[in-house]
């Protein structure tokens, strides 16, 4: 594939904070970039050399984008496959709408990895009421999941019988949906792969991830599992990434059981909250890696340079005005990442902050302790 080198413009469909975070990437390494999101004050827009303020479906900006840009990528997996399609006829663009869609689409989605080989959490496709006459039973106590637009937790029902079942497909709007059996999860881990193409992948260390309320809390990192683990979930992911012959970034959640079982439990067509750790812990972060797998450079090292704990900051902690900031700027070994959104909303994410350290434990204690301080 030829390589784009810097100074060329790259283009990129969305304008939040993984957006953001690959404009910058790219501009620090001499590339331009040109963002199409409708929201005038999106993190990403202020921050791009272009910003075109349309919808992503917008044929005239699409076609600005295929015009202007060498490649053009994605921040999330929401943007119509269509547009991808559009674009791709005229300019390079990664990951392929094929992909995209796959990711769109828990159905789509768990029969793609289960095609490939992959283990899935055990699942039912409800796509219409007739579909919740069958036997449920091996799929309750579950949640309910809608198949497509659900993040952070939303789009989600717990459910113990088929009476909650049948209320909740009502109450999710009778929209297609997935039955997962709840499981026990021993802990929940994930992992971001890079592929310019066959042979030209890497995968960062394994993410071991705490949720609260749906919405990822904390990425530790090296995970607390055992190296085979580890292991496995990278080989997994990039067993994945193979299968779908992916170019671009790919992230890969696993549900860690009982017995050290890994199965996946989603993938992102994107950079992953659970790799901002990367930001300050790896040679090259994943928002770079975006960037040298969408111009055709081979992956750069993944390699993790310290222990690394990662908090989330969400809107809860702005009440009246912004969060006090000055313990944790003081520290030498913590770095605030901030996504410039100008207002603060409950579960809404406004930034992150990475803390190094020499050992995971001690690491850990400490980003808890800053976060306390800021609630
Ligand atoms: P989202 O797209 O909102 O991230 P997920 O399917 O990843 O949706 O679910 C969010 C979180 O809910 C998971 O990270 C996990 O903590 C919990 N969860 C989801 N499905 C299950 C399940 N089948 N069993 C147990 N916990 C689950
Ligand atoms: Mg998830």
């Amino acid at each position: 594939m030829k390589h784009i080198l810097p100074n060329a413009m790259l283009g990129m469909l969305g304008g939040g904070q993984l957006g953001r975070m690959f404009t910058i990437a790219a501009r620090a390494m001499g590339y331009r970039v040109t963002v199409l999101d409708p929201d005038p004050e999106s993190p990403a827009g202020g921050l791009a050399d272009v910003h075109l303020r349309a919808a992503y479906d917008d044929p005239a900006a699409l076609d600005e984008l295929a015009a202007t840009c060498a490649a053009v990528t994605t921040e999330f997996e929401n943007v119509p496959a269509e547009s991808l399609r559009r674009l791709a006829e005229r300019t390079r663009v990664s990951p392929s709408a094929d992909s995209v869609s796959i990711a769109q689409d828990r159905i789509a989605e768990k029969r793609y990895i289960a095609g490939a080989g992959l283990a899935v959490a055990p699942f039912l496709a409800i796509e219409t009421a007739q579909d919740l006459e069958q036997d449920l039973s091996g799929h309750l106590p579950g949640i309910l999941k809608l198949a497509r637009l659900g993040y952070d937790g939303k789009g989600q029902i717990r459910v113990a019988t088929v009476e909650e079942t049948q209320a909740a497909f009502a109450q999710l709007g009778q929209k297609p949906c997935v039955l997962e059996r709840r499981l026990n999860l021993k802990t929940e881990v994930s992992v971001i792969v890079a592929r310019t193409g066959p042979g030209e992948t890497t995968t960062f260390p394994v993410a071991e991830n705490q949720h609260e309320a749906g919405i990822l809390d904390i990425s530790i990192v090296p995970a607390r599992v055992a190296p085979a683990v580890a292991q496995r979930a990278r080989d997994m992911a990039l067993q994945l990434a193979e299968a779908m012959d992916y170019r671009g970034v790919l992230a890969v959640e696993f549900f860690v059981l009982g017995g050290d079982e890994l199965v996946i439990n989603e993938i992102a067509p994107r950079p992953h909250n659970s790799g901002h750790y990367t930001l300050d812990a790896c040679i090259n972060d994943q928002f770079e890696q975006q960037v040298r797998t969408l111009c055709g450079l081979p992956p750069g090292s993944t390699r993790l340079l310290s222990p690394v704990v990662m908090v989330n900051l969400l809107g809860d902690i702005w009440r009246d005005d912004e969060p006090a900031w000055d313990k944790l700027l003081s520290l030498p070994n913590a770095k605030l990442h901030l996504y410039g959104k100008k207002t603060a909303r409950i579960g809404r994410k406004m930034g992150h902050f990475n803390v190094l350290g020499d050992a995971v434990d001690s690491t850990l204690a400490q980003a808890l302790e800053l976060k306390r301080m800021l609630q």
